[in-house]
C-alpha cells in the first residue's frame, strides 16, 4: 500500500522516530532474544537458520551480518512491509497514535470519507450501548463486552435516517455518501445504508478504518452487507481481523482463515489466535499475498459442509502459491468455528484447529480413490489434477516430497507424475522456469539461486564474523558514539579528515551537536540519528557501524584513531600544498606563494608536534 496523502513534515518524521520501538517492529517478523546489549534473531530479510540479525534497542538500529541489511526502525518497516517512505511514516504514525495532516488540502467540493467513517464508528458503538436488542444478541452469541470493544462492534438502529440526522451536524452529507454510509433513492432522497444491523469496522493492515460490514438483526434478505467499494475499501484486498491478529500471526507464524465476522470473533473468544476472514467472498490472490506477508502456515477453518469443503479446495492452490503450508480444520457437519463454540465450548474449537491436517495430503487422498489406481482413464485424470495442484508449490523439495506421496497413492513411478508438473523437467531434475517465491514483488531478493525455492545445502549465505574489518574512519565513529571519554569539542579535528562521505556526514553532525551541548553532555547515537532525518544511506551506515559493535571497550583508543586520521589528512594536505607551491613558483605568483609557504610551514609544524 503505497498510497499516501499526508503532510510529510520534518516534525512528523521526528515524532514517528521518537515513538517507534525497533524491538517492537522487529519482533513482528522474527523471534528476538536478548544477548548482551543486542537483541538477536533469525533475519526476516533473508533465508537463514542461524541468527545473524542484530537489533540495538538503545540506538534504534538493526544490522544483519548475513545479508548486510541495516538501518533504523523505519527502514526495517519499509523492508518488511513493502511500504515506501511516505506510506511507512503514515502507517507508523497511525500505529503509534501520532496525528497526521493531509498533505493536499481537499478542494471545498471534494468529499472526505475518512471523517465520515470515523464519526460513524463512534456513533455505532454509542448506539450499541443504548439498545437492548443488539446487546442481547451479542450475549446470546457469547461475545463479551471486552471482545466487542476490541473489534469495535457497533449497532445501526432500525431507522432510515438515524445516522444521517445524528451526524448531519458534524459531517457533510457528501462525505457520508462518499464513505458508503448513506445511499440515495431513485427520488434522490438520502437514507442510511446500515439499518438494524450489528456493525463491524474494517481496517486495513496498518489500522486505518476503511469501511464497515453489517449483519442484520431483522429479517432482511441480505444477512450481511458492506459499505460500497471506495478508494480505500476494496473487499478483495482486505482481510477482516488481520489488523488485530497480525502480531499473533507473526509470533506464531500461523493464521487461521475463517469465513465471516463472527468466526473471527468466535475464534478469538475460544482462545484461537490469528483468525482472519474474507468478507463474504472466495479467497483472492491479493488476500493470500497479504496473508503471506505475516503467516508461514494457514489453517483453513471453513464450515464443515460441502460448500466449506469446496471453498477450501479453491483456496488451497492460492495459499500454496504464496509459499504457505496449508492445513484444514475439520468441523462436524454444519458447524463453523463460531457455532461449534456455542454448541460444544471453546475447547472443541481449539481442538479442531489444533488437529488440522495437511491439506495437500488430504487433496491427494481425495483425488486418488481406489478406482484411480485400477482404471487407466481415472488414473490419468487424477495425475493431471494432482500435477496441477503440486505445480503451484514454489518450494522444489516440498513439491517433490508431495509428488512422491501422490505417485504412491496413484501407484505410479514418481518420475511419471513429476513429468506432468509444469516447470519440472523430465526425471524431476532441477532447471525449468523459475517460479515466483513467496513475498511478492516487494520482498527482498532471496539469496542463492532464485529458481525452485530452497537453496541446496551449503548455499545459505554464511553469517559474517561479528568483528568485521572496519576502516579507521568507521572505528573512530564507533568509539565517538559509544559514550566513552572524549576530548573537548574544540580539540576535535575538522570533518575533512574523513574521506568517506557518509562517515564525514555522521562526524559533522556529531561535532555540531557536541559543540552545542558542550563537553559534559556529548550527544549519543540517537541524537545524531535524529539529526540525520531522512538521509537513508548515512543512517544505514550508522547501523552497520554500531549494531553488534564492541564499542570503545576493545581496539585502539580514540586519541589514537583521531591522531591517525589527522595525520593522514595533514600529509595529504601537505602533498597538495607542495603541488600548489610548485605551480605558484612556475607562475611567479608571489602573494600566493607566500601564503602557501606559510600554510606549509604551519602544517609541518603540526605534523611534527604530533597534530
Ligand atoms: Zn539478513
Amino acid at each position: 500500500m503505497t498510497f499516501s496523502n499526508i503532510d510529510l513534515s520534518r516534525e512528523l518524521v521526528q515524532a514517528v522516530r521518537d515513538a517507534i520501538d525497533i524491538v517492537d517492529i522487529a519482533s513482528e517478523h522474527t523471534r528476538l532474544e536478548k544477548k548482551g546489549r543486542d537483541h538477536q534473531g533469525v533475519c526476516p530479510l533473508h533465508k537463514e537458520k542461524t541468527p545473524s540479525f542484530h537489533v540495538d534497542a538503545d540506538r534504534g538500529l538493526f544490522y544483519c551480518f548475513g545479508c548486510g541489511a541495516g538501518g533504523d526502525a523505519i527502514k526495517l518497516h519499509m523492508l518488511t512491509s513493502g511500504d515506501d517512505f511516505p506510506a511507512a511514516i503514515e502507517s507508523l504514525a497511525l500505529r503509534y497514535g501520532i496525528p497526521v495532516r493531509e498533505r493536499r488540502k481537499r478542494r471545498p467540493d471534494e468529499p472526505d470519507p475518512e471523517r465520515a467513517l470515523a464519526a460513524a464508528a463512534e456513533y455505532f458503538v454509542e448506539q450499541l450501548g443504548r439498545h437492548d436488542v443488539p446487546q442481547r444478541y451479542l450475549e446470546e452469541r457469547k461475545v463479551s463486552p471486552e471482545l466487542a470493544e476490541t473489534y469495535g462492534i457497533g449497532y445501526a438502529p432500525d431507522s432510515w435516517r438515524a445516522l444521517l440526522e445524528t451526524l448531519a451536524k458534524r459531517v457533510p452529507q457528501r462525505d457520508l455518501e462518499a464513505a458508503g454510509l448513506v445511499r440515495r433513492s431513485k427520488q434522490g432522497k438520502l437514507y442510511d445504508h446500515f439499518r438494524n444491523r450489528l456493525v463491524f469496522p474494517i481496517h486495513n493492515p496498518s489500522g486505518r478504518l476503511v469501511g464497515f460490514g453489517g449483519r442484520t438483526l431483522g429479517d432482511d434478505r441480505a444477512k450481511y452487507v458492506n459499505t460500497a467499494e471506495t478508494e480505500r475499501f476494496h473487499k478483495s484486498e482486505l482481510l477482516y481481523g488481520l489488523f488485530q491478529a497480525r502480531r499473533d500471526i507473526r509470533d506464531g507464524h500461523r493464521a487461521v482463515l475463517v469465513e465471516g465476522y463472527f468466526d473471527v470473533i468466535g475464534a478469538a473468544a475460544a482462545g484461537v489466535v490469528g483468525a482472519v476472514a474474507t468478507m463474504g467472498t472466495a479467497l483472492t490472490p491479493e488476500q493470500s499475498k497479504l496473508l503471506g506477508r505475516y503467516a508461514e502456515e494457514v489453517v483453513v477453518a471453513y464450515d464443515g459442509d460441502d460448500a466449506g469443503e469446496r471453498a477450501h479446495q479453491r483456496a488451497l492452490p492460492i495459499l500454496l502459491g504464496e509459499g504457505m503450508a496449508v492445513y484444514r480444520a475439520r468441523f462436524p457437519d454444519g458447524h463453523d468455528p463460531d457455532s461449534l463454540r456455542l454448541a460444544e465450548g471453546n475447547a472443541a474449537v481449539v481442538k479442531a484447529v489444533g488437529d488440522a491436517g495437511d491439506s495437500v495430503l488430504a487433496e491427494i487422498r481425495r483425488l486418488t480413490p481406489a478406482e484411480a489406481r485400477s482404471q487407466p482413464q481415472r488414473q490419468a485424470q487424477a495425475a493431471s489434477d494432482l500435477a496441477g495442484l503440486l505445480g503451484g508449490i514454489p518450494d522444489a523439495v516440498l513439491r517433490f516430497s508431495y509428488a512422491r506421496r501422490a505417485a504412491e497413492s496413484l501407484d505410479l513411478p514418481p518420475e511419471l507424475l513429476l513429468r506432468k508438473i509444469p516447470g519440472e523437467q523430465r526425471g524431476g531434475g532441477g532447471g525449468g522456469p523459475g517460479r515466483p517465491g513467496r513475498g511478492g514483488p516487494n520482498a527482498p531478493p532471496p539469496p542463492g539461486p532464485p529458481d525452485h525455492g530452497a537453496p541446496p545445502p551449503g548455499m545459505e549465505p554464511a553469517a559474517a564474523p561479528r568483528s568485521e574489518v572496519r576502516s579507521l574512519e568507521e572505528r573512530t565513529l564507533e568509539i565517538l558514539l559509544s559514550g566513552g571519554e572524549l576530548p573537548p569539542p574544540r580539540a576535535l579535528p575538522p570533518a575533512e579528515v574523513f574521506h568517506d562521505p557518509q562517515c564525514r556526514n555522521i562526524y559533522r553532525v556529531f561535532c555540531a551537536l557536541y559543540g552545542e551541548r558542550g563537553a559534559d553532555r556529548p550527544p549519543d547515537a540517537k541524537m545524531v540519528l535524529a539529526e540525520l532525518g531522512e538521509e537513508g544511506a548515512t543512517i544505514d551506515r550508522m547501523a552497520r557501524l554500531l549494531v553488534g559493535s564492541e564499542g570503545a571497550a576493545q581496539g585502539p583508543a580514540l586519541s589514537d584513531t583521531l591522531d591517525r586520521l589527522t595525520r593522514r589528512w595533514l600529509n595529504e594536505r601537505s602533498r597538495a600544498l607542495s603541488r600548489e607551491i610548485a605551480e605558484a613558483q612556475r607562475d611567479g605568483d608571489e602573494p600566493r606563494l607566500e601564503r602557501l609557504l606559510q600554510e606549509k610551514n604551519e602544517l609541518s609544524h603540526r605534523l611534527h608536534r604530533g597534530a
